[in-house]
C-alpha cells in the first residue's frame, strides 16, 4: 500500500547528487576510508549538495556525530535511539576524528553529539579533546560545536567553550511554552539560555560566536517567537536559524503547520532587525546549513 504524503511543493527537493558540482564529488570521494560518520549522509540531509559543494572550497561544511548513536534523552521531535546506558565512549575517537578531518577537504566542521547524561561530565572533556586535537593538526579548519545543555552544569559548558572552537551552538529548538512538550523533560528554555549566556561569559562578548536554532511548525504562536528572539538577544546570541519541523515517524510530534517560504523570509528579516548578526531561515534550513559560508562571509569579513 502506498503512503500518500502531502508535502507542500517547497519541501519536495531533488536528491542531491554529484551532478555538475565538482567540490561535492571530490569531498564525497575523499570521505571513503576515513571512517567518519557524517550526519549529512546518515540523516540524508537535503542540503548536502550546498554544504559540501558550494562554490568556495574553503567553506565546505559537514556535521560529524561524536559519542555514539544512542542518546540518554528522548525529545519528541527526534529520531535518535534512546537508552539509559549507551555504550561507553571510544577513547580513540578524539584522535581518530581529528586525524580524519585533517585529511578530509573541509573548511568548516560542525561537531555534535547525542546527550550523555550517563557520564559524570556529560562528555564535555571528550568534546574538548576532539576540538583541541583538530586544531593541533589543522589550525585552519574552522570548528563549531553543537552541544547539549550538560544538564545545566555550566562548568562543563566552560570546558568546551575554552577548547579552541570558533562557534558554540546550542539549540533552544522551540519557544519556551512548547519546550516541555517538544524537548526531553530535563531540558528547559531557561537552562538553554544559561548555556548560551555562559559561553559569552567565558570567552567574552566578541570572543566567540554563539548560535541557536528554532524549528517552526510545532504550533508556536507569533508572540511566543518574538519573545524567544528577545530572550536570545538579551544573552547576545549572534546567529539564529529557522527551519521547518519535519515529523520523523508517526510516533513523533505532528507537524502543526507548514510554514511558507514567505513567512520564513519575514522571520529572517525580523531577526536581522533585532540585531542578530546572521539568520538562515527557510523550510529546509538546519542549524549547520552552509555554516562555513556564513562564517566566512559574516564573521571573517
Ligand atoms: Fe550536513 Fe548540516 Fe549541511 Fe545538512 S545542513 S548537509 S547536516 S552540514
Ligand atoms: Fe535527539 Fe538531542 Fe534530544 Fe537526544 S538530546 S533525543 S539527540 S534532540
Amino acid at each position: 500500500k502506498r503512503t500518500i504524503t502531502r508535502l507542500p511543493e517547497w519541501l519536495k527537493t531533488p536528491i542531491p547528487s554529484a551532478g555538475s558540482n565538482p567540490n561535492f564529488a571530490k569531498i564525497k570521494a575523499d570521505l571513503r576510508g576515513l571512517n567518519l560518520h557524517t550526519v549529512c549522509e546518515e540523516a540524508r540531509c537535503p542540503n548536502i549538495g550546498e554544504c559540501w559543494g558550494g562554490s568556495n572550497k574553503a567553506a565546505a561544511t559537514a556535521t560529524i556525530m561524536l559519542m555514539g548513536d544512542t542518546c540518554t534523552r528522548g525529545c519528541r521531535f527526534c529520531s535518535v535511539k534512546t537508552s539509559r546506558a549507551p555504550a561507553p565512549l571510544d577513547p580513540h575517537e578524539p584522535e581518530n576524528t581529528a586525524e580524519a578531518l585533517a585529511r578530509w577537504g573541509l573548511g568548516y566542521v560542525v561537531l555534535t553529539s547525542v546527550d550523555r547524561d550517563d557520564l559524570a561530565d556529560g562528555g564535555a572533556h571528550h568534546f574538548a579533546e576532539t576540538i583541541r586535537r583538530i586544531k593541533q593538526k589543522k589550525p585552519t579548519l574552522l570548528v563549531e560545536a553543537l552541544t547539549g545543555d550538560f544538564a545545566g552544569d555550566l562548568d562543563m559548558v566552560k570546558v568546551v567553550a575554552e577548547s579552541g572552537l570558533d562557534v558554540y551552538a546550542h539549540n533552544v529548538e522551540t519557544v519556551e511554552n512548547l519546550t516541555p512538550y517538544v524537548r526531553d523533560r530535563r531540558a528547559t528554555f531557561r537552562q538553554s539560555l544559561k548555556v548560551l549566556e555562559h559561553v559569552k561569559a567565558v570567552r567574552g562578548k566578541k570572543g566567540i560566536i554563539t548560535k541557536t536554532s528554532i524549528m517552526l511548525g510545532l504550533g508556536e504562536q507569533e508572540e511566543e517567537l518574538w519573545e524567544a528572539l528577545r530572550e536570545l538577544r538579551k544573552v547576545d546570541v549572534d546567529i539564529v536559524t529557522f527551519g521547518q519541523y519535519m515529523r520523523p515517524t508517526k510516533r513523533h510530534l505532528k507537524v502543526e503547520k507548514y510554514v511558507t517560504p514567505d513567512e520564513f523570509e519575514l522571520w529572517r528579516q525580523r531577526a536581522l532587525d533585532m540585531g542578530f548578526l546572521y539568520c538562515a531561515s527557510g523550510p529546509l534550513v538546519r542549524s549547520s546549513y552552509k555554516a562555513g559560508e556564513v562564517f566566512i562571509e559574516n564573521v571573517l569579513r
